[in-house]
């Protein structure tokens, strides 16, 4: 069953006549239309895409499956009378990417001609959340380009040199390596830093014996990949081994234990219990992964309490870490997809190298 007859099935459970669809992945998803700007409305028995002037012929060759509408102006100028030639009276939109403005003046337009707009939130996304052979390869693909940037980010980072620099460098190895616009800004986080979760590269100057996180994905067809390892220069100290030989056991833990048919609440939970009993609870302030695809963070949603069902063919990321603040950081993050029931890894970069220590030490 292509997507669009999969996003119908659940119109008819949502009792709405039509869905509108703005949010660019979504949109892509569904029609193959890569444009920046456009409208999908698709009914029971259309499947219409409006863009403006600047995307008709685009739209034409990437989105063969769809009726294309020139449209000029807001959605308030047009959806109300495309709405009614379609016999559509209660439309569903977005309520997450439709911009508020927009909902009002739509409301208003549309209430003129007695169309109802219903709010639904993450319908394509739910869709998306599981992946198809295409889909798949695509990401198999990004994840490989991310562990070979991650043997270059090891292969060049020195003493002296700054996170900005290595992280520059790191882009320009993935671009120059295949990969499309890279889905985040690269983090390297060095000593105090690396306790940032999402940190910035800076001027920082990388030292010896002081965590580095390093965090990076490739694009691929759209599809990203994210990968991050936390490496050290030198011998490292007893801290970083023991709070290092703590992620990574929660990690290869929620690695073997995930299986489909599992809440992402309960799957969390599988690593962070690992880190609370080794007394680091407070220092796991997010959630253990996310859903990976044509955005870098989508559904499924691991953290507490999230009853986002695991399920075959999920792509989701595993990245437990533990912060603390003027020490730094450890988190150690794979990309995986659940198959026959099990995780399976797609990150393939060391974690441990050939250390007593447990830390990924390097030089
Ligand atoms: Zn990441
Ligand atoms: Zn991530």
């Amino acid at each position: 069953m292509n997507r669009v007859e999969r996003l119908r099935k659940i119109l008819v459970e949502l009792g709405v006549d039509a869905l509108l669809i703005v949010h660019p992945e979504n949109r892509r998803y569904l029609s193959g239309f890569r444009g920046s700007a456009g409208w999908l409305l698709i009914s029971p028995k259309s499947a219409l895409l409006a863009v403006d002037f600047r995307y008709v012929e685009q739209a034409r060759m990437e989105a063969p499956g769809f009726e294309i509408v020139h449209i000029k102006g807001e959605p308030a100028a047009w959806l109300p009378g495309l709405a009614t030639d379609f016999g559509v009276s209660n439309i569903g939109f977005e309520s997450d990417h439709l911009p508020f403005a927009t909902y009002q003046k739509l409301h208003t337009a549309l209430k003129k001609h007695g169309i109802k707009l219903t709010p639904t939130e993450n319908v394509v996304e739910s869709l998306r959340a599981i992946k198809d052979r295409e889909e798949i390869e695509n990401i198999v693909t990004a994840a490989a380009l991310a562990d070979a940037a991650f043997q270059y980010a090891r292969s060049i980072i020195r003493p002296g040199i700054t996170e900005k620099h290595v992280a520059w460098e790191v882009e320009k190895f993935l671009r120059s390596q295949g990969s499309e616009t890279i889905p985040f800004d690269i983090i390297i986080a060095s000593g105090p830093n690396s306790a940032l979760p999402h940190a910035r590269a800076s001027q920082r100057c990388i030292q010896e014996n002081e965590p580095i996180v390093i965090d990076l994905g490739a694009r691929i067809n759209g599809y990203c990949s994210d990968l991050t390892r936390t490496i050290i220069l030198g011998n490292g100290d007893g801290t970083f081994s023991r709070i290092y030989d703590i992620v990574l056991g929660a990690q290869l833990t929620a690695l073997a234990t995930i299986t489909s048919g599992m809440t992402a609440g309960d799957a969390d939970n599988l690593a962070r219990t690992v880190i609370e009993k080794a007394g680091y609870g407070e220092k796991f302030g997010h959630g253990l992964g996310h859903g990976v695809g044509l955005n870098p963070h989508e559904l499924p949603r691991l953290s507490p309490g999230s009853s986002d069902m695991l399920q075959e063919n999920m792509v989701f990321t595993i990245e437990p870490g533990i912060y603390m603040p003027d020490w730094g950081g450890v988190r150690i993050e794979d990309i995986v997809i659940i198959q026959k029931g099990k995780v399976r890894p797609l990150s393939r970069s060391d974690k441990i190298a050939n250390t007593a220590s447990g830390g990924l030490l390097i030089r």
